[in-house]
């Protein structure tokens, strides 16, 4: 399949029945707040360049963020702190992500989930994760040609980062490198290298207590950018 096939699959997708239901009571409770809106409620693709040269890999929706507005990291303040950031080190057009019809791009950068349907509490289960695994391979076989760089948001993008490039058959270096902020590992394969940075989880948990400042995630997403034009 191609990417927009990809995307029309997975957004129909209803194999993890526990998530079919929160993100369809969630819109089901939340539509009539945002009555001027579309309320997506359904899995949310992939999101940005068609062959990007960085990818972010996050976790998983948010119940009234992606989830409403069918954009990854559009509408809720994860999104407010990475799109800024991401702007600030020119990877995104505009420093705000509202809806997806705001005129947003990506530039050489796609940003997925790990888990397309947003999870109670943001926690999916093991069962989840894995059933949502082939979802994420399959973009990534798409668009890893021209990958530089991967950047993983918190351990769960990080390992989920780690097991799907071992799915296509690439190798990290052993022992398999821990996740940590600013942390750096190298991925290869098809004879070249792929640089995966390691990033604190833009959640509020995390901005508002201050384990993760602006300058933390301009750092990380600075040199993604920087080693993404070498
Ligand atoms: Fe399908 Fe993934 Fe959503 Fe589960 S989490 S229903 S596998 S898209």
């Amino acid at each position: 399949p191609d990417l927009a096939e990809l995307d029309a699959r997975v957004s129909v997708c209803r194999a993890c029945p526990r998530l079919v239901r929160w993100r369809e009571d969630v819109a089901r409770s939340k539509r009539a707040s945002f009555a001027a809106e579309p309320y997506w409620g359904r899995p949310t693709p992939g999101w940005g360049a068609q062959r990007p040269r960085v990818l972010v890999v996050g976790l998983a929706p948010a119940a009234n963020g992606a989830n409403r507005t069918g954009r990854i990291f559009t509408g809720d303040r994860s999104g407010d702190w990475l799109f800024a950031s991401l702007h600030r080190v020119g990877l995104a057009r505009t420093a705000t992500s509202v809806h997806a019809a705001d005129g947003q791009e990506l530039v050489d950068t796609r940003m997925v989930a790990t888990v397309r349907c947003a999870p109670p509490q943001n926690k999916p289960t093991v069962a989840e994760r894995d059933t949502c695994a082939p979802w994420i391979e399959a973009e990534l076989a798409l668009v890893v040609e021209s990958v530089r760089v991967v950047v993983a948001l918190g351990s769960f993008g990080w390992d989920a980062a780690l097991r799907s490039f071992a799915g296509l058959g690439w190798e990290a270096e052993r022992p398999r490198p821990r996740f940590g902020h600013g942390v750096e590992a190298t991925l290869a394969g098809a004879g070249r290298e792929v640089r995966l940075l390691g990033c604190y989880h833009p959640s509020q948990q995390n901005t508002f207590t201050g384990r993760l400042t602006e300058d933390m995630l301009d750092d990380v997403l600075g040199r993604a950018a920087a080693a993404a034009r070498i």
